[in-house]
């Protein structure tokens, strides 16, 4: 009988270090991010967080360790690189929507240029989405003409048009006014239930607690705690998550 070999996990890094100069930002990091999981990072301002995500799609090189997504080791350059990095969609806290260019145009640029989808089918996917995400009626406007829950995501409809393998989000809703923060966390919930794979950094705990399948708390670039949002909100292990939690519950 021959075993079926399991299934890469959608992110893998083991043992990564990332320096800035002198300043040790990620510390021997190791977790793994299964397919369909949703995965919430925690931890105090500083802690290495945003580092962490940008390491996975190389927008900030590694100084050791491993990373692979979907099993596939990270080149460091290249037209393979492109690739990869498309598998990877990723949102920010500040929008990073073209101010130049139409809501619908914003979409359609990535899958046109790098995917070479041809314009009009781009345009079709892209309205969808928009149709998605609940802001096709503002697909012709530019982004200062939308609020900034609506530019959120708009900017999580651009990065699903590449047909991204897992989704990033660094802390999508800091920057919103409170009464937007829903609007994107209900987006965000909605892909999660559709089964994406999702790695995320927020501050928002409800939706840790009712979307994360796991947590991950981070300080001082180390991973101090992984565990279910059960476990790590009703019982954290570590001084530093109780300390962190006391501050922001
Ligand atoms: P977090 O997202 O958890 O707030 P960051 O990953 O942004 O943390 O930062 C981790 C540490 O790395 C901080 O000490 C920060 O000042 C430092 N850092 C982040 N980016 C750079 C950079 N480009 N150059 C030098 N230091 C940086
Ligand atoms: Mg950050």
């Amino acid at each position: 009988m021959t075993a079926a070999t399991p299934a890469p996990p959608m992110i893998r890094m083991a043992g990564v270090d990332k320096f800035f100069g002198p300043l040790h930002v990620l510390k021997d990091v190791t977790l793994e991010v299964p397919k369909g999981q949703v995965v919430v990072v925690l931890g105090p301002s500083g802690s290495g967080k945003s580092t962490l995500c940008r390491t996975i799609n190389r927008l900030e090189p590694i100084n050791s360790g491993v990373i692979e997504v979907d099993g596939q080791p990270l080149p460091a350059e290249g037209k393979e690189l492109a690739r990869l990095r498309a598998d990877v969609g990723m949102v920010f806290q500040s929008f990073n929507l073209f101010a130049h260019k139409s809501i619908v145009d914003n979409v359609v640029l990535a899958p046109v240029k790098v995917r070479k989808v041809p314009a009009a089918q781009a345009r079709k996917d892209a309205m969808e989405l928009l149709e998605r995400v609940g802001i096709a009626n503002q697909a012709e406007k530019y982004p200062a003409q939308l609020s900034g829950g609506q530019q959120q995501r708009a900017a999580i409809a651009r990065a699903l048009a590449m047909r991204p393998k897992v989704m990033l989000f660094d802390e999508p809703t800091s920057a919103l006014d409170p009464e937007m923060v829903q609007e994107v966390l209900d987006v965000m919930t909605t892909l999660a239930r559709e089964g994406m794979t999702m790695l995320v950094v927020t501050h928002e705990m409800g939706f840790a607690r009712k979307a994360a399948d796991r947590v991950i708390f981070m300080a001082d670039g180390e991973v101090v705690e992984d565990s279910t949002p059960e476990d790590f909100f009703s019982a954290p292990k570590s001084n530093r998550a109780k300390d962190f939690l006391g501050k922001i519950l």
